[in-house]
Formats: C-alpha cells, sequence, structure tokens
C-alpha cells in the first residue's frame, strides 16, 4: 500500500491532435518541479498523470504544494493505492478515509472499472464500500447529491486506487504550449499578475524591467527579482532582463514637453522591451496596465504606446478592478513583495498635470524633437540578462 498523488487535466483533456503534445509538455513539468524531492516515477494513463513515490525519502507533502501550482492540472488528489481485490478496497482503505472524513459528515461512493475483468461491477463496488463506511463511521450519512466527501474508487490494471482529498489545482494550460512572451515587470501589483495570467494560458513568460540608478536603488531591483522569483513558482524558470533606462529618462525630461514625458518614456520601454524580446524570440509584450488606472492608461495613452509597438501587448488586467487585481495577487502569494515601499522609475519624473487625452500626432512630433535611437540602442546592448531559477 502507498500513496500516490494523481493529477487531473483540465482544458487539455479538449485538445484533440494537439492532446498528446500537452500531455507530455505536462508531465515533463510536473517531472521538473519535483525535483529536489525525492524519486518519483510519472506516467500518464487515462488523462490523469500518476505521481508514484519510488523510496520513503519522498517529500509527499511539498509535492503536492508544488504541484497545485502547476497549470495544466485542474484537480489533484492523494490517492491509495491497494491490492486490486474487493477484500483490499473494502478493508485496506479504512485509515486513509478516516482522514478524508474528519469535519465530514456526508459522502457518496463513485467506481470506475478501468478493468473490465475485476469480477465486482461499479455499482456493486459502490454499495458494498458504501456499507462498510457507514458500518466503519455512524457519523457519516450518505448524500449522493451534495456529499461533503465524494470516495472514488478506480480499479486499474495492476491496482486498484481510492481517493477522496481532492484538491483544487491551478487550471489553466501547461507552459510551454503557447509560445513565449516578454513581461514588462515594474515592483507594483498589477504586473505581477499579468505575467501570471499569460503564463496560465501557456505562455512561457520572460521579464524585462527597466531601472533608472541613482534615483532606483539596488533594493528597488532586487525586490523585482525576487517577484519574478514568486510567479516563477507558477511560470517555471524566467528569463530577466534589466534595463539601465536613466540615461533615457533624463533625456525626456531635458528635451521633452513635460506634459508628455510619461507618455513618450513608455513608448521608449514598449520599443526598448520589443527589440529584446525579438532577440530571445519571445512574439508579443505583456503588461498590467488596467484601463483607465492612470493617466498613462487610458484608451488615448494606449493608443499612442501601441504605435510603436510591431507586435501584440496582453493587458490580462484590463478590465480588471484593483480589488481585483490585488486578490490574485494574494493567491498567488505576491501581493506582500509588491507593497514593500521602494521607487519604481516610472515615477522618477512625473508630470504635475499628465495628459489623458494625448493626441498620436502632438506626441510624435514631440519625441521626434530628439533622435532617442542611439540611446534605445545602448540600452539594449547594456541590458543584463540573469536566470531567475525556482527548480533545480
Ligand atoms: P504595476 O502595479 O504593474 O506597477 P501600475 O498600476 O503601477 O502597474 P504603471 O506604473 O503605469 O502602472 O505601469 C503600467 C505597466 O507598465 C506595468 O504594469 C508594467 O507592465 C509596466 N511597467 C511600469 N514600470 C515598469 C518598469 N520599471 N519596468 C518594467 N515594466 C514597467
Ligand atoms: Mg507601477
Amino acid at each position: 500500500m502507498k500513496e500516490y498523488i494523481l493529477c487531473k487535466y483540465g482544458e487539455i483533456a479538449l485538445k484533440g491532435l494537439n492532446k498528446s503534445n500537452f500531455e507530455s509538455v505536462l508531465a515533463k513539468t510536473v517531472k521538473r518541479r519535483l525535483s529536489g524531492l525525492g524519486n518519483f516515477s510519472v506516467t500518464r494513463a487515462q488523462s490523469t498523470i500518476y505521481v508514484e513515490p519510488l523510496d520513503d525519502s519522498c517529500d509527499m507533502d511539498e509535492a503536492v504544494e508544488r504541484l497545485k501550482k502547476v497549470f495544466g492540472i485542474a484537480k489533484l488528489t492523494r490517492a491509495l493505492e491497494v491490492d486490486k481485490s474487493m477484500d483490499a478496497v473494502l478493508n485496506d482503505t479504512m485509515d486513509y478515509l478516516a482522514e478524508a472524513f474528519e469535519g465530514a459528515s456526508s459522502f457518496k461512493v463513485n467506481a470506475k472499472r478501468a478493468d473490465k475483468k475485476f469480477p465486482f461491477k461499479s455499482p456493486e463496488i459502490c454499495a458494498e464500500l458504501g456499507h462498510k463506511i457507514l458500518e466503519q463511521f455512524p457519523e457519516m450519512h450518505v448524500d449522493v447529491h451534495d456529499p461533503d466527501v465524494t470516495v472514488t474508487v478506480e480499479i486499474r490494471e495492476k491496482h486498484a486506487f481510492i481517493n477522496a482529498l481532492k484538491l483544487d489545482g491551478a487550471g489553466g494550460i501547461p507552459v510551454g504550449t503557447g509560445g513565449k512572451g516578454m513581461l514588462l515587470l515594474s515592483g507594483g501589483i498589477d504586473s505581477p499578475v499579468a505575467g501570471y495570467m499569460i503564463a496560465k494560458r501557456g505562455v512561457i513568460v520572460q521579464a524585462v524591467h527597466f531601472e533608472a540608478p541613482p534615483y532606483t536603488s539596488e533594493r528597488a531591483r532586487l525586490k523585482v527579482e525576487k517577484l519574478a522569483g514568486e510567479i516563477a513558482e507558477y511560470c517555471g524558470d524566467i528569463r530577466f532582463h534589466c534595463v539601465p533606462f536613466t540615461k533615457i529618462q533624463e533625456t525626456i525630461r531635458d528635451e521633452c514637453p513635460e506634459e508628455l514625458f510619461t507618455i513618450i518614456m513608455r513608448r521608449l520601454m514598449m520599443e526598448i522591451a520589443q527589440r529584446i524580446a525579438a532577440k530571445e524570440d519571445c512574439a508579443c509584450l505583456i503588461t498590467g496596465e488596467s484601463l483607465g488606472q492612470v493617466a498613462s492608461q487610458t484608451m488615448y495613452a494606449m493608443v499612442c504606446t501601441d504605435a510603436v509597438c510591431k507586435v501584440p501587448v496582453l493587458r490580462p488586467c484590463i478590465g480588471m478592478d484593483k480589488a481585483e487585481i490585488v486578490e490574485i495577487s494574494r493567491k498567488i502569494g505576491t501581493f506582500e513583495t509588491s507593497i514593500e515601499p521602494y521607487e519604481d522609475c516610472c515615477t522618477v519624473f512625473t508630470p504635475k498635470h499628465p495628459k489623458t487625452r494625448p493626441v498620436l500626432d502632438d506626441v510624435e512630433k514631440a519625441q521626434a524633437a530628439f533622435d532617442f535611437e542611439p540611446l534605445i540602442e545602448k540600452a539594449v546592448s547594456e541590458t543584463e540578462t540573469k536566470l531567475i531559477k525556482k527548480f533545480i
């Protein structure tokens, strides 16, 4: 008898011909996320990934915690493997069920037979196990419509599995099945959430961060690297690019009309980000913008920033309220880091009255008064890249 972790796919079960590619990417991710936690075997059958601990050194609790953050897994459960006999299903499962029934008062039993030669049919398995449970746990009652605990018995080729403790997985589709994207990562609340949301749709996320020393500190950059590490628990390892942006910001301050500082700065950020994206084979940019949140996030401002972009800019937070974004950031564990009080380069030279309705033509003319190209090239070439590694 031993415990397994069974991971049930979500949406990928629907992907038709791509399914086997999705499954193999997911199985590889599962293996990788378990590294350092002991010796596991990872196999797949019937829209399930079976994670089997091969020796006592396996850290099952930590394995479950890590697998809860793997996109592509809708539900996971710790299942007990028992001998393939009715006797084992009825008698070897009671300690396991005692744990699953803690705090519960109703249950139902489900049975699935992958092996049709098993001498009992599914309704018989349900009836016998249900009966045994009522005998063993007199405080429990059967509720087939809305049970607190659903006990599932699966009769497979070699063994029977019983599971009752179902946990929510991260949902989404496996990272690595949807290409690569470049996240503009600040130290704020929104952009880590944006990266998480796009990774959830299968995209490998890299991050680019703009810093402006000495206006922004070393600590501010470390905070952003920490955020990258936090979302990496979901996204996987992240290539992190840090762009020296001071000279460009000072030049905007000296050469451009004050009310357009922010919009021109954001256009230059996009320009640099997409050049790094191109080098890294990333097919889109990702930002944490939310419509109307600040002057630079009005629709008119976005028209001006998008005008420099040759690749799509994905803005998964665009229609969300701050409170909704905060809720996700708490759930994924970035909120506490995001609210640490370090400066961002965006707030270094903020105009008193930024234009909320900039006109593209005016912005282009104002920006054209100075040749930013050499500065852009220099910033790209001086960008420092490191790998934020979460898993060995
Ligand atoms: P966030 O909470 O993500 O910082 P925000 O509400 O503070 O967003 P802005 O500061 O206007 O909004 O930034 C909008 C978006 O621009 C951010 O979500 C992020 O994608 C990008 N961005 C802002 N500052 C930086 C930076 N220093 N480096 C990289 N990207 C940035
Ligand atoms: Mg910000």
